[in-house]
């Protein structure tokens, strides 16, 4: 169980607490909709993955952890409960986020690109990474902070209303509101909005298997290929998010993956030659695969941002392993934020950060080689 001092808790409530509505719902973008902010508000509404053990005692089946939680206890999450013997998550339909964004920031390159998703998190995680850009909301608990009563109807309505074309799951870690995660999807699909998840991965095969019913696209942090950046930098595992974007192409969702580049943490060169030789022999060399930049985030402030070289060189073994679509992000104007076929090298979808100034994608395909480019684009 991640335990804070009462020192702790007041610095994060209050530096919370100070912001405009931080990260919460913008009520000038949902003009139809006006949610009321209340603070320290639970649900309850009962898990869907775990097991009952003896004297009241659960065993959490959601995620690779599978924590054991007396009565009256909650995971390491922090956002799910045993009452009574009975496990409880604590945020169905109580997110803390809302935000309508470009599907480009999730970033899902390959994915209706020029669309918009409907953004939502509710709080918590369950890693901890040292240099997480939402901490103020994935490490709280559900008392720590505002959110909303925003049932799934309500969130596939606005989306539909606002002509998102998707619903993302995203900010904090979604594995840890699966259930809500999952309600949405489905009152979306009701509606035309197809369902995004932005993910570390971290998560369970069964519950992972039901959630590919519902949802059309996933987006996969690979954090570093290994397990000592996991257990040193995240409080995780690498070989259950390997289980997962094995899992993914097996079941032919639609997934790219994201790797945060952090200087002399996981820039090693032979750790990218290994990650992405392993992604074009088990998963696709047609999975896209972002190399982002670092800037210094939370617990690892002492580190200077990537350098453009070392990004640089990450696409080139990327791209020598054989792996088709290689892009570098949070690097302004960046040529490498483009869509490039990997027969003929056409400029296929010309980006600048999030906008979109061209796409010659026709019928999923290069108009110049045809070249089929993979990817869902309708
Ligand atoms: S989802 Fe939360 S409670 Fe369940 S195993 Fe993971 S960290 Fe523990």
């Amino acid at each position: 169980m991640n335990i804070i001092n009462r020192r702790t808790f007041v610095k994060k409530t209050a530096a919370f607490s100070s912001l405009p509505i931080c990260c919460l719902l913008e009520t000038n973008v949902l003009p139809s909709f006006s949610p009321k902010a209340t603070a320290a508000k639970i649900s309850l509404t009962e898990a869907r993955h775990y097991e009952k053990l003896p004297y009241k005692k659960i065993r959490c089946k959601l995620c690779p952890r599978e924590c054991v939680i007396d009565d009256l206890e909650r995971g390491y999450c922090g956002v799910r409960e045993n009452r009574d013997g009975i496990y409880y998550t604590l945020v169905h339909s109580r997110p803390c986020s809302a935000h309508i964004d470009p599907i480009e920031k999730k970033p899902l390159f390959h994915f209706l690109p020029g669309t918009q998703a409907f953004s939502i998190a509710t709080v918590g995680c369950n890693v901890e990474c040292k240099f997480c850009q939402n901490w103020e909301i994935s490490q709280m608990r559900p008392e720590q902070a505002q959110s909303f009563d925003l049932p799934p109807e309500s969130v596939a309505q606005i989306a539909a209303e606002r002509n998102c074309s998707s619903i993302a799951y995203t900010y904090t870690e979604p594995v840890i509101f699966e259930e809500y995660m999952y309600d949405c999807a489905v009152e979306g699909r009701k509606r035309g909005v197809q369902s995004v998840m932005i993910s570390n991965g971290y998560i369970n095969k069964i519950p992972m298997e039901e959630l590919c019913d519902v949802l059309d696209a996933v987006k996969i942090d690979l954090k570093a290929f290994r397990q000592k950046f996991y257990t040193e930098l995240v409080a995780g595992e690498l070989q259950p998010v390997l289980d997962t974007l094995i899992l993914l192409q097996r079941k032919k969702m639609w997934y790219e993956i994201v790797y945060l580049i952090i200087p002399t943490k996981n820039d090693d060169p032979q750790e990218i030659r290994d990650m992405c030789r392993w992604i074009a022999k088990d998963l696709s060399p047609d999975v896209p695969v972002h190399f982002s930049r670092f800037y210094p985030q939370y617990r690892l402030k002492n580190i200077s941002p990537t350098p453009t070289s070392t990004l640089t060189r990450a696409r080139e073994i990327a791209l020598a392993e054989g792996l088709h679509y290689v892009y570098i992000g949070n690097v302004a104007g960046h040529q490498a934020e483009s869509t490039f076929c990997p027969q003929c090298g056409m400029v296929l979808i010309h980006r600048i950060g999030y906008r979109i100034l061209a796409n010659k994608i026709t019928n999923g395909t290069c108009p110049n080689c045809r070249f089929k480019i993979a990817g869902k684009w309708n």
